[in-house]
């Protein structure tokens, strides 16, 4: 039901995890997907080679969205293969500890810069091409922690409450040129990103036990939402912020 047969895709943090399903998904959906990362090439070459089975072209992109030089030279990249941008996923993203009083400032710059500047950065450079050719979509990757807070992690959370207002910002400012913006908010994730914690039976459990639905969300369980939000499906869908969490948090 959902056909973007043609259109082209950037994920951002597209070769594992959330990022690697949805460039997976859209590429399924009939997409040319652009790939970026910024330190792994096995599973971005491994994800490339998986979307060219399905029949679409992909480009892998190495640049750290922290950094605006690597952002403006990765959509130049792109700009010289392709004639546009149709959709982005902002979707690459860090989580690391950081006790407040015990943080030092690289933590919390890291997780700033990568988090919430590469958000800004990859929109920066992708929004003239969509407002000249009127219409665009872009999704957002935030977290539960960005809507609820989340203790020890308040950098994380911090760069992800901010996603949220940003969202919404570019929401109403990009409208009309006919771009959405939207963002989704998953909760805990099996992903490499907190592999290390959830390896814990015990602690996996009480997480499990938390969820009102009782499971922890893989990432086809993420990249499903992000597909329809893309989609024509949800043309009357700006400024949106969907929970996808198991109904562990219930507000945006
Ligand atoms: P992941 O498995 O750790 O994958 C992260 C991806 O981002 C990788 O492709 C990685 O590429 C890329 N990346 C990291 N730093 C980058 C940088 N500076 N520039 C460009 N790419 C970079 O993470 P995930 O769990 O899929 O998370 C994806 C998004 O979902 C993040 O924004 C995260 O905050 C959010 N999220 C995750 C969870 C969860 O429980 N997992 C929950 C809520 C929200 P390399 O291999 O090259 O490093």
């Amino acid at each position: 039901m959902i056909d973007l047969t043609g259109k082209k895709v950037l994920v951002t943090g597209g070769s594992r995890g959330i990022g690697c399903a949805t460039s997976l998904l859209f590429a399924e959906a009939g997409c040319d997907v652009a790939i970026n990362y910024a330190h792994k090439d096995g599973p971005a070459k491994s994800v490339k080679a998986q979307i060219e089975q399905l029949g679409r072209n992909c480009l892998i992109l190495k640049a750290d969205v922290s950094k605006i030089n690597d952002v403006e030279r990765m959509v130049r990249q792109i700009f010289e293969k392709w004639d546009g941008i149709d959709i982005v996923v902002n979707n690459a993203g860090i989580w690391t500890y950081g006790e407040i009083g015990d943080m030092d400032e690289s933590t919390w710059k890291e997780t700033m810069g990568i988090n919430l500047d590469g958000v800004f950065y990859v929109c920066n450079a992708i929004v003239p091409e969509m407002k000249a050719g009127k219409s665009g979509v872009i999704i957002i990757v935030s977290s539960t922690a960005g809507i609820r807070g989340e203790a020890f992690h308040s950098h994380y959370a911090a760069s992800k409450g901010a996603l949220i207002s940003f969202t919404k910002s570019l929401a109403q400012e990009l409208a009309p040129y006919g771009i959405r913006v939207n963002c989704v908010t998953p909760g805990w994730v099996d992903t490499d990103m907190c592999a290390d914690i959830l390896s814990d039976p015990a602690f996996r459990k009480g997480v499990e036990e938390s969820i009102p639905l009782k499971r922890i969300s893989n990432p086809v369980d993420i990249a499903g939402p992000i597909l329809f939000l893309a989609s024509d499906l949800a043309r009357h869908i700006t400024g949106e912020i969907l929970n996808v969490n198991g109904g562990s948090v219930l507000c945006g």
